[in-house]
């Protein structure tokens, strides 16, 4: 179904009407977990996994979305537009509508395909892609063309406004901006960005556990509270500090005391994460690669051991790699409790390195893991 013309046929044949296609990308993270709320530092790449948005316009009012992944069809009056959401897949392509039209913009009636190959729900931003693939898709109808860095804050925008994920930036920005065989290091206060190239003999090899915890008060959320009561903490010392972005390992140091524990721990995680997401870009721009998986190793322990968003499995698949011939660094990828892996392997040695590591994995947790060697891809962009 990659393939544009099988796609375009599925919208023709439902809506007899021919689309302008658009793809947007999954993505991976190769480090900087927890940092973009704060104001921080993401280093993700975009992958080949992508999601596919088919539009056309109607006249009869309606915006009806067909998920080819859910099977499903459903119809809402462009005049009317659901205002708030209903918790289904609908909520994403209906957030970002509903953002566009207040941004000012007249939503049309159109109909909507959506088909996408990012496993859901498994860390690799199936929901990004599905936003920014119908932000897109929508601004194609209104006749407005935002800038990848404003498309990537209205995909935002929804999902945390209207789905109600208080996710950052990352996923949305580079969907919108990625670029073939580069990692993409983000200022997530200023978004500035800087594109570092990934070299050609290195392979992303992207593990799922196939495992979701959610963990007794243990979400993204929660994390993301803990680390916020830290950040006051600092504040109520040093008022320039306003994310975690802005402290310091000595401030951990000299007011740590006063924070819950759990707290201290969190924050530590998010300060460290920032100064190794910085220095693995600049470790990459060098070519260095065993620095690079250096500290993607320390950024997994951190993020297991003092932000306590692993798991067992994730833990495990991180361990079982690496002995393996080829391993430049592992680490659990995502927002935590399970998903995927992300190795940074030697190309050459990347099919046996997933082979074996699948193999391991499956002896160890009794779970079949689905192993992808991937590449940095495009960011989102018109097919046809
Ligand atoms: P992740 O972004 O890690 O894949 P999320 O829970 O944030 O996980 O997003 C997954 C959700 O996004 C799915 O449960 C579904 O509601 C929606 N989604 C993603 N891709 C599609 C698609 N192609 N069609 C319909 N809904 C989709
Ligand atoms: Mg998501």
């Amino acid at each position: 179904m990659h393939d544009p013309a099988a796609f375009r046929s599925l919208h023709v044949e439902r809506f007899q009407a021919e689309p302008a296609i658009f793809v947007a990308p999954g993505r991976v993270n190769l480090i900087g977990e927890h940092t973009d709320y704060a104001e921080g530092f993401v280093m993700p790449a975009a992958i080949q996994f992508a999601t596919l948005a088919g539009v056309s316009p109607r006249t009869d009012g309606k915006i009806v979305i067909y998920s080819e992944n859910y099977g499903e069809e459903k119809t809402f009056d462009a005049a009317a537009l659901p205002p708030t959401r209903h918790r289904e897949w609908t909520d994403y392509p209906l957030g970002v509508m509903q953002i566009l039209a207040g941004e000012g913009h007249t939503i049309p009636g159109l109909s909507l395909s959506l088909w996408g190959d990012v496993p859901l729900g498994s860390g690799l931003s199936s929901s990004a892609a599905l936003e920014v693939a119908t932000a897109l898709a929508v601004e194609s109808l209104i006749g407005v063309s935002y800038p990848g860095p404003v498309v990537a804050r209205l995909c935002q925008r929804a999902e945390n406004e209207y789905v109600g994920a208080s996710c950052g930036i990352m996923d949305q920005f580079i969907s919108a901006n990625g670029q073939e065989n580069h990692a993409l290091l983000l200022d997530c206060r200023d978004l500035s960005f800087r594109m570092a190239p990934i070299p050609n003999h290195v392979a992303l090899v992207i593990a799922n556990t196939m495992v979701k915890h959610s963990v007794a008060g243990g979400d993204y959320t929660t994390r993301r509270a803990e680390s916020e009561a830290a950040c006051a903490v600092i504040a109520s010392h040093r008022p320039g500090v306003k994310f975690l972005r802005d402290a310091t390992l000595e401030d951990l140091e000299k007011w740590g005391h006063e924070m819950a524990p759990k707290s201290l721990m969190r924050a530590r995680h998010v300060i460290s994460e920032n100064l190794r997401t910085v220095a693995a870009a600049e470790a990459l721009l060098r070519g260095d690669m065993t620095e690079l998986g250096r500290l993607m190793a320390a950024a997994h322990w951190s993020y297991s051991k003092d932000f306590e968003a692993s798991c067992i499995e994730a833990d495990t698949m991180v361990e079982l790699a690496q002995d393996l011939p080829g391993l430049i660094g592992a680490r659990l990828t995502g927002g935590g409790f399970g998903g995927c892996t992300i190795n940074l392997v030697e190309r050459s040695h990347a099919q046996e390195f997933s082979h074996v590591l699948g193999k391991r994995y499956t002896e160890k947790m009794g779970i079949v893991a689905e192993i992808h060697i991937c590449h940095a891809s495009g960011g989102a962009r018109r097919i046809s």
